[in-house]
This record gives structure tokens, sequence and C-alpha cells, in this order.
């Protein structure tokens, strides 16, 4: 499916108090039956405001957890598509249907399916092990789906006589290779957040905090991986920082709204998100914003639950892909 483009000449909202929209928020809530998730990288507020918070892996496990009819998901289309797949019975609501996903798009299913067919031509013998950064109609094309969290586990389970061919991001192919030691076929597809982080620039504020630790996820680009102490998802980030007691410096090289779930785990840390700090000006750069998360506002969470729309649609190739998610997250 094709997502829409995001239309930046739209009417800016007028501006509503926070903390108004978080009690409106709250009495929506209970009047229709309805739980909010929210990924790590929305911003702060949602993240509060939020039932469930966590990575791709732990929301999509949440979302059938959930005991109420209504999800509002505070993410990326497809997280809410994942979602819907996941728990159908439930009415899955998203602030903003336009937040696509830059990887996501980078691999549309009517490409990928001719790629399969002319590597099954010229006689590869192959699963498709696809990111969750995919929808659902590349999902419903592929053999296995994995995560951050859980793609090492997942690896181990394509059979040792089948080659693999990786979609869509090409970093996080590049480093699964290599701690997995399986050789993969990887699709040419990156994250636009993950993709700019200047190595030169890393370094530098490395150097600035002398004792720091680079910490980065694994859609970044193999110079950056290099240079870093800890690569891993999210969850891993948390687990990471939680268990370091003494204050340390963080060099975070992920999407920045990542420092608020990290700082109200592990507050005894300084966490420096990359490249905030690194241009010669001193100035943040917002580069490490992801623009489709950042679709996700308080206010569309007020109207979508007082609408009751956008809503996720369930599609009639959810149900192939259902298959592929279960026997990858919950199984
Ligand atoms: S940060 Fe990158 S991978 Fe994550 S939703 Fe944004 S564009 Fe997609």
């Amino acid at each position: 499916m094709e997502l829409p483009v995001i239309n930046t000449n739209a009417p800016v909202a007028a501006y509503e108090d926070p903390l108004d929209l978080m009690d409106e928020i709250e009495a929506l809530k209970k009047e229709r039956d309805a739980s909010i998730l929210a990924h790590f990288y929305v911003d702060g507020d949602l993240q509060d405001i939020a039932d469930f918070t966590g990575d791709s892996l732990k929301l999509a496990r949440d979302a059938t957890q959930v005991k109420t009819s209504t999800i509002v998901f505070c993410g990326v289309h497809f997280m809410g598509e994942s979602a819907k797949i996941l728990s159908p019975e439930k009415k899955v609501l998203m602030p903003d249907l336009h937040a696509g996903c830059s990887l996501a798009e980078s691999c549309p299913a009517d490409r990928l399916a001719a790629y399969q067919a002319e590597l099954r031509a010229k006689g590869h013998d192959f699963q498709t092990v696809a990111y969750i950064n995919t929808t659902a109609a590349v999902k419903s094309l592929c053999d296995w789906i994995v995560t951050s969290g859980n793609a090492r586990e997942i690896i181990d389970r394509v059979p040792a006589d089948k080659e693999i061919l990786f979609v869509p991001d090409q970093h996080l192919g590049r480093y699964l290779s290599s701690v997995t030691g399986r050789p993969m076929i990887l699709w040419p597809g990156s994250c636009m957040v993950h993709e700019v982080f200047s190595v030169q620039d890393l370094l530098r504020a490395k150097r600035n905090h002398h004792g720091s630790l680079v910490m980065s996820h694994p859609e970044c680009p193999a110079n950056i991986l290099e240079v870093s102490d800890i690569i891993g998802g999210t969850e891993k980030m948390r687990k990471y920082v939680a268990s370091v007691k003494e204050p340390k410096t963080f060099l975070v090289a992920t999407e920045a709204n990542m420092i608020h779930p990290l700082k109200k785990l592990a507050p005894q840390h300084e966490y420096i998100p990359v490249p905030g700090i690194m241009t010669s000006t001193g100035e943040t750069c917002a580069c490490n914003r992801c623009p489709h998360m950042a679709l996700n506002t308080l206010q569309k969470v007020r109207d979508c639950l007082k609408y009751s729309r956008p809503e996720i649609v369930w599609q009639p190739y959810f149900s192939q892909a259902q298959d592929v998610l279960k026997r990858s997250l919950l199984q």
C-alpha cells in the first residue's frame, strides 16, 4: 500500500494547554473504553499519558494484552497495522494516518515481489526476513518478521540450507549478518533518521566528553556502529543504562525522543543526543527527530478519541501477514 505524502502546507493547529489536553484525553479514554500505546520515538508528553510504552516488539505484544475495545497507537502506520493484525477484534485508531516511515516506504510490495521472482528464477533458494518496519503488504510476502529486539533469535530459526533475503534496512541486515555469521542478500533501504549521524562529529563529542559511552541503534550505518560501545534496539538501551549504577555520560545515536524514557529509567546519567550538540555553533540539530513520529501530538490523540477516527481498517492481505507476525513475534 502506498502511504500518503506528508502535507507540509497543512494548517498549524491553534495552541492548546497541554495539561488541559491531557485531562480531556483521560476523560475520553474512559468514555471510549480506550488504551494508548506509544512508541519511544514519540514526544515525551505522549509517552507520559500512554498506558503502554515500548519498542515495536513490546508494543506489538502489548496490543494483544490490551483489555479495552479500542487502541490508540501513537507511532507510525506500520505499527498501527501490526496492532490491528494481531488484535483484529479491536478498533485501532491512529492520531495521524500520514505518519509513515522512510524505511517502510523504501520497500514497496510490488518491487519486493518482482525481486523475489527474479532471485528464484536465478536459482536462489531463500527465505525472506523482514524488519518489522515494513507495510503489511510486504509482511504478507515474507517468511519471518524481526525487530531489533528479537532478530538474532529469529534468524537462528531460518533453516541453515536456505539463503536469507533481508529487507528493507541494509544497515541492520549488515549488522545482523556480522553477528549471526549468516550471509544475506540485502535490500538497499535505510532510515532517514539513523542515516544522518556524522562519525566525525560523534568522535569529536566523544573526545569532548571524556569517559562517555556511545550507544547506537543497529539501523545506523557501519561507520557509526564501529565506534559504538553499545549497539542495540531501544529496549536493550534501556536495560543497559539501568544496569549501570555509577553516573555516566551516554552519547545516544537514535531518534532523540528516546532520551525521555532513558532519563526516566536511569536519571543518574547524562544523555546527549547525537548529533544534537555536534554543530560548530553548539546549536541543537533537529535531524535526529523522525518527522513521521512527530506527526503524533496531544491534539491529534484527543481528536482521534473524540471522533473515533482515523482508523486502521482490515485489508485482505492482513490475514497472510497475521500468520507471519504471530509465528515471529508471539511464538
Ligand atoms: S525513525 Fe526511521 S525507521 Fe523509525 S519510523 Fe522514523 S523513518 Fe521509520
